[in-house]
């Protein structure tokens, strides 16, 4: 989809299927479930959502997905599912090739966002885009190399490390402009170094959240967290003010991990926040499947 300079399309890694628990933490089941209800094992639907942004000549990926050097094991406790066949599959359907991808932003290194950094061939681990930049906050890579026990089942060295060895990486200090329509900013609180992809193009502004917000529900519903977010109150705070900037500028916001609503507007109805998908948005969608939220 093109918009005023900027073309953009959406890709999924796949979908998985997560305990509930995860995603909506403290929130509860009679709440959430008018939103994504349950399977009898209590797991909900997550698709891995990246974004491919154009910009003046620049080919700039956000997030890999889980990525394909997953054991058996590791795919049965996400219950991943590739109905596009992956990534890559899914980026050279559009015609976009390994080769050609100039930049990578990873919002954070939890293993569902930059899984697919690397790939395994032989015995080796190396880059998927051989010819990329892969661009993480500094703070993120300092949590990634010195994980705590919450923290080291995520963090795997074989997503990122092999990238600095490169000389692949670019760590960022706090927000970055990739180019005059798209920067990197800085929105702490799921991690402390997560950072959202930011572009404007004219008037419109869009924002491809990260997982300051996973499912767009959890945008709205400000004191909804997940129970990954390592500082649950500074994601709040992060939240509000994103909400004001969505709202004052009518944004798109991208979320990556929604399977219902991945793309949508937020509004203010008498001080409660509601969403509106957007409907422009869904030929960016090729393989999940869009349905309208209830309510919202
Ligand atoms: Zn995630």
């Amino acid at each position: 989809m093109q918009i005023g300079e900027l073309e953009i399309h959406l890709f999924t890694d796949g979908i998985t299927h997560v305990d509930a628990g995860g995603p909506f933490g403290l929130v509860p089941r009679a709440l959430y479930e008018k939103y994504f209800e349950p399977d009898p094992l209590n797991r909900v639907p997550m698709t891995l959502i990246s974004m491919v942004i154009r910009s003046r000549g620049k080919t700039i990926l956000v997030d890999t997905g889980l990525g394909t050097k997953l054991n058996p094991r590791e795919i049965e406790f996400w219950r991943l599912e590739r109905p596009g066949g992956g990534l890559v599959r899914e980026l050279a359907s559009k015609g976009i090739f390994p080769e050609d991808v100039d930049i990578v932003v990873n919002t954070h290194l939890h293993s569902d966002h930059c899984g697919g950094n690397t790939i395994r061939i032989g015995d080796r681990i190396r880059a998927t885009f051989p010819n990329a930049t892969y661009l993480v906050q500094r703070m993120e890579w300092a949590d990634f190399a010195n994980p705590d026990p919450r923290t080291r089942g995520t963090y795997l060295d074989e997503n990122f490390t092999p990238l600095l060895e490169t000389g692949q990486v670019r760590l960022l200090h706090g927000g970055t402009a990739l180019s005059e329509e798209v920067q990197c900013v800085v929105t702490p609180g799921h991690t402390r170094g997560h950072q959202s992809v930011l572009l404007k193009s004219g008037d419109w502004r869009g924002l491809f959240v990260g997982d300051l917000a996973s499912y767009s529900i959890l945008m709205s519903r400000t004191s909804w967290l997940t129970a990954y977010d390592v500082d649950p109150l500074e994601n709040l705070s992060t939240k509000q003010i994103w909400q004001e900037w969505a709202l004052e500028n009518d944004a798109w916001l991208f979320f990556p991990h929604d399977p219902t609503m991945p793309v949508a507007r937020l509004r203010n109805d008498n001080g409660r926040l509601g969403l509106d998908a957007v409907e422009e948005a869904q030929e960016l969608i090729a393989f999940a499947p869009i349905r309208r939220q209830p309510g919202g």
